[in-house]
């Protein structure tokens, strides 16, 4: 059975049929902008509710809840219908709110330093399971008196390797919960006919690249699909998608001591980031430690004394604050501690 969030208006229709035509826009209000559950439509007669409500199943259930601090991340493991476990943040800064969503479950991709990777593949998510996190997470946002205005492609999975259930929940994000697709990103490991794909649609979302090195012989080791798609190919696609969409490309760069966050490091993500047509901006991120990788994450003075080489080498460059480190909040690694750490979901 389809979850509420994987019907598009016409599925809804058929499913209404037999309805007044009105009960159609009540519903998708409801669940689009009210960002109700169906038992909560009031507007409906009570037994179309709990109809809607039986036949109109959530896709998320959530197994673990947990929050920092300050109140202003709280993160969400959920199962899915057949077990798998994804995992959802959402971020209060001093401007602005966004929602990291998961895109698989799981990753083919392999990156070891990843807890995503390390755990390999298990299926797809749905259109409808990646559009509810959203929705879950909007409607916590309105709780906590925030809109939520930006979503992130950076939960577990490579989002271009889903392309087809991704991109209906972008244009849903866009054109039915009413979010900017600029303050949507993609974010990809590099996968090019993806990029070349995305680089065609007609909405402008932002794309970022995950890079983490400069040169293909490091990047095959911590990328392993660079093998496929290695620098001189990936830099095509980006130089690419920039002239067609002129939107702003960044380089995720997941600063790991000693390996690629040395002067020389600096000096070939510069001299790379100079053959793009216009000016990329580059992320940093120390790594975070994962349970099955050894290394560990560049020092902070470090990751200041990388950034600022950068700078004067003409890119510019910000340290992401690894929010939420205190709650596992990072890139698959609810999933991997839940036992040890959250609390179960109220
Ligand atoms: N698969 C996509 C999106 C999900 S990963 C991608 O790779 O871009 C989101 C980001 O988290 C990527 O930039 C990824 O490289 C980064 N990442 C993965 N594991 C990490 C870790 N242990 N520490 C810091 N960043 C990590
Ligand atoms: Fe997959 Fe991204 Fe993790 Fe690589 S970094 S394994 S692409 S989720």
């Amino acid at each position: 059975m389809p979850s509420r969030y994987d019907l598009d208006r016409d599925a809804l229709a058929d499913l209404l049929d037999g309805e007044p035509r009105y009960r159609v826009d009540q519903v998708w209000d409801g669940l689009y902008r009210q960002l109700a559950q169906p038992a909560e439509l009031t507007t409906l007669p009570k037994a179309l509710r709990s109809r809607l409500d039986d036949e109109l199943p959530a896709a998320l259930a959530p197994v673990a809840e947990s929050t920092d601090r300050h109140g202003d991340t709280v993160k969400w493991l959920f199962e899915l219908d057949d077990g798998a476990r994804v995992e959802t943040v959402l971020m209060h800064y001093r401007d602005r709110t966004t929602v990291c969503v998961s895109s698989q479950a799981g990753c083919a991709m392999g990156c070891g330093f990843c807890a995503t990777g390390q755990a390999g593949f298990r299926r797809q998510m749905t259109t409808g399971e990646i559009v509810e996190q959203v929705v879950r997470a909007a409607r916590r946002a309105r709780d906590d008196g925030r809109r939520l205005g930006n979503v992130v492609f950076m939960g577990m999975g490579e989002p271009l390797a889903n392309y087809d259930r991704v991109w209906p929940a972008v244009e849903r994000l866009h054109g039915d919960l009413g979010l900017s697709a600029r303050h949507l990103t993609l974010s990809t490991v590099g996968l090019v006919p993806a990029i070349r794909r995305l680089a065609g649609e007609d909405l402008p979302v932002n794309l970022a690249v995950s890079l983490h090195a400069a040169n293909d012989g490091l990047r095959d080791e911590l990328v392993p699909v660079n093998r496929r798609y290695p620098l001189s190919v990936l830099m095509g696609a980006c130089a690419d998608y920039l002239r067609a969409k002129g939107r702003r490309l960044s380089f995720e760069w997941a600063l790991i001591d000693g390996t690629n966050d040395r002067p020389a490091d600096a000096r070939e993500l510069a001299e790379l980031a100079r053959t793009l047509p216009l000016p990329a901006h580059v992320n940093l991120i120390p790594l975070n430690p994962t349970p099955g990788y050894a290394t560990r994450g560049t020092p902070r003075d470090g990751v200041e004394r990388f950034r600022h080489q950068l700078g004067d080498l003409g890119v510019n460059a910000t340290v992401r604050r690894n929010r939420g480190t205190d709650i596992d909040a990072a890139c698959g690694q609810l999933a991997a501690r839940v036992d040890l750490r959250a609390r179960p979901a109220s």
